[in-house]
């Protein structure tokens, strides 16, 4: 399986870190070995100085998507789940001053966590307006709600399934709200869908 996530995808969170509102959706890639599952605790990497937590809406790729349009995009997944895209923020900030690729702020070992909980689409009242947030310590710190979401879940899967081929298992990460931060030694971290 693969982990594909999406950038920029809340206008609060792309003006926080001053970048540009993209015209289509951004995407990278982290690899399987970069899932932390279980609420397992998250080891905080000696190499960076600042590691970001960004909570996110998680799609379960439940059927094949290749060159599919926003329509047909629906029927690709079921599920909704929520989950964390680590990032070494100090580190990102260098490769992108240097133009060069993300991974080694991504991509790292337990720098996606996927959290226990799925949601069904047919379970939501309403599928175009999830609400999730981040808590630290009982301290809520980010929240979001996919209407907000700048490229909706269809759209994404239709864009991304242009490039590569999703297959079932897939997560895509969905970007994360403003309120990003950095996550500190035995700092307690709760999602909530
Ligand atoms: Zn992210």
């Amino acid at each position: 399986m693969k982990i594909v996530c999406i950038g920029r995808n809340y206008v609060a969170h792309a003006m926080e870190l001053r970048n540009e509102v993209p015209a289509e959706p951004v995407f990278f890639m982290k690899p399987e070995t970069s899932l932390l599952l279980n609420n397992d605790p998250f080891p905080l990497p000696d190499w960076s100085k600042e590691v970001h937590h960004e909570i996110e809406l998680v799609i379960r790729v439940s059927r094949t998507a290749r060159k599919v349009d926003a329509d047909a995009a629906a029927a690709c997944f079921q599920q909704i789940g929520l989950g964390i895209d680590f990032t070494a923020r100090d580190i990102q900030d260098q490769l992108k001053a240097k133009g060069l690729p993300w991974e080694k702020a991504k991509a790292f070992d337990h720098a996606a966590v996927l959290g226990k909980g799925w949601i069904a689409k047919t379970d939501l009242a309403h599928p175009g307006a999830i609400g999730f947030h981040l808590q630290i310590n009982g301290i809520t710190v980010q929240r979001g709600d996919s209407s907000l979401m700048i490229f909706k879940f269809n759209q994404i899967i239709a864009h991304l399934s242009n490039y590569i081929t999703l297959e079932p298992g897939d997560l895509v990460y969905t970007g994360t709200p403003a309120g990003v931060g950095p996550v500190r030694h035995d700092d307690h971290l709760e999602g909530f869908l």
